[in-house]
């Protein structure tokens, strides 16, 4: 009822062409088709012997999903949250997903999540997981807070962020062991963080890892 109401009032249009779409979130056939390509990261030695399972990225880092991210991210706007779910659950009906044993999400510090309200990966991708079957899991957590990566170059991120990142404890220690992960992210930049994260989950004992985010510039 509510929605009916609202869409109403707001007709639902798609986040790349404004086209008018049924829900409030959805894509056009049309956005969707040229936006969403799945394709793998180029990653160099040491990323890439951490993440044997390799990276993938739905879509390049540009608008309108660059916008999206942002606007969910700092404006909390739903709308935006709504598009990307949207786009990561058509995404990940594109992947093959049968390697994968767990979903473990980049963690944000707690001090940033009591600021936003949410950790982003996790928001972005939970509904899509269950509907493929998998789970979130929690396994990591940041031990400690680092300034923004933002206008950083590799090196300085790589400083920036070691150490920043541990298994939450024993429990999430044997989760891990043996199994093959899935690293979520909403954005892969340099592969600083995700160097870093891949690097605890194999000290933790995963047998494979893989990556995934929702858009990246690295090409
Ligand atoms: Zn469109």
């Amino acid at each position: 009822m509510l929605e009916t109401i609202l869409n109403f009032l707001y007709p639902p249009k798609c986040p790349g062409c404004r086209a008018s779409v049924k829900h409030n979130g959805q894509w056009c056939e049309d956005c969707l088709n040229r936006i969403l390509q799945p394709w793998q990261l180029p990653l160099d030695d040491a990323i890439g012997k951490i993440f044997d399972g390799g990276v993938m990225s739905f879509c390049d880092y540009e608008d309108p999903v660059k916008k999206l991210i942002a606007d969910a991210k700092f404006e909390k706007k739903k709308h935006a949250v709504k598009a990307l779910q949207f786009f990561v659950e058509k995404g990940m009906e594109k992947l093959d997903l049968k390697d994968i044993d767990i979903v473990v999400p980049v963690p944000l510090h707690k001090s940033k999540i009591k600021q936003r309200g949410f950790n982003q990966s996790v928001l972005f991708f939970e509904d899509a997981l269950k509907n493929s079957g998998l789970e979130i899991w929690e396994v990591l957590r940041r031990v400690h807070e680092t300034r923004p990566q933002f206008g950083l170059k590799f090196a300085e991120r790589k400083k920036n962020i070691k150490g920043a990142f541990a298994v939450a404890d024993k429990k999430h220690r044997r989760l891990v062991k043996g199994k093959r992960v899935l690293l979520v992210d909403d954005i892969f930049t340099t592969g600083a963080t995700f160097a870093e994260c891949g690097k605890v989950l194999r000290d933790a004992g995963a047998k494979q890892i893989f990556g995934l985010v929702i858009a990246s510039g690295h090409k």
